[in-house]
């Protein structure tokens, strides 16, 4: 079985959101409902401020605690390490959504903050669907959260399993450069311009990811408290990881 995780090189992130596009495009998202965000946050003090920024998936955590307070086991960890939502089975408590200690949950009937339409009412769908988007994912696959989301559950980003969990088994990285793995890569990598996302098979050492996070010091966010998260940041010379929840966001 892989583990798959997912290593971002801060270094070499210039902020142009391109992943968070390509992953609203993948995955048929709301605006405003950024599964996979760029975070713009001031760090010091004026006059000596600085604008940084901080892409930022679901961690699919090792070990998860929006898992743990699930009550209906509807968010569950995958064979091959993902942390998924079934949609058939979520009652929309919200319990996971304050359980996760880095804010990368949405709930259906919330109305996404984006300064624009309510595209729900502008799209409106007339089945089971929350909202009846022009572009569509091909895929439908409520056990595994992939899909346009239905009315009353919680979404997060999968690690773009329906493409992921196609790849050969015993494949160590998901490398877009590669030919032969390029369609079974998440959508944020693939389109990545300036190559800082790889994902791999954390549990394979010859994996890419792996040699990443050993050559270059990969950390991962809020690491004190225990989720052990599976995306790590490479932070080289220049770039930061911000250490507490309570960044001040621009
Ligand atoms: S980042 Fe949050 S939603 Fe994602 S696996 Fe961890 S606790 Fe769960
Ligand atoms: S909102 Fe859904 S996935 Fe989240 S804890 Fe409640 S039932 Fe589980």
């Amino acid at each position: 079985m892989a583990k798959w995780g997912m290593v971002i090189d801060l270094e070499k992130c210039v902020g142009c959101q391109a992943c968070t596009i390509a992953c609203g495009m993948e995955n048929s998202r709301l605006p405003g409902e950024h599964w996979q965000d760029v975070i713009f946050f001031q760090e010091g003090e004026y006059p000596n401020t600085e604008i940084k920024w901080f892409p930022r998936p679901c961690m699919h955590c090792e070990n998860p605690s929006c898992v743990a307070v699930c009550p209906v086991r509807a968010t569950y960890k995958a064979e091959d390490g993902q942390v998924l939502v079934d949609w058939n089975r979520c009652i929309g408590c919200k319990y996971c959504m304050i359980a996760c200690p880095y804010g990368v949950r949405f709930y259906t009937e919330e109305k996404a903050t984006y300064g624009g339409p309510n595209m729900k009412q502008v799209f409106k769908s007339e089945d089971a669907h929350s909202w009846n988007p022009p572009w569509k994912m091909p895929q439908e696959d409520w056990k595994h959260g992939v899909g346009v989301q239905p009315h009353d559950v919680v979404s997060k980003c999968t690690f773009c399993y329906h493409r992921v969990s196609k790849a050969p088994k015993g494949t160590a990285d998901l490398d877009p450069q590669n030919p032969a793995t390029r369609e079974y890569t998440p959508a944020c990598v693939v389109t990545c311009p300036t190559g800082a996302r790889f994902f791999g098979d954390l549990s394979n050492p010859d994996s890419e990811v792996n040699k990443q996070i050993a050559y270059k010091n990969g950390v991962r966010l809020l690491d004190h408290l225990g989720n052990k998260p599976q995306v790590y940041y490479l932070t080289g010379e220049g770039g930061s990881v911000p250490a507490t929840r309570s960044l001040k966001k621009i």
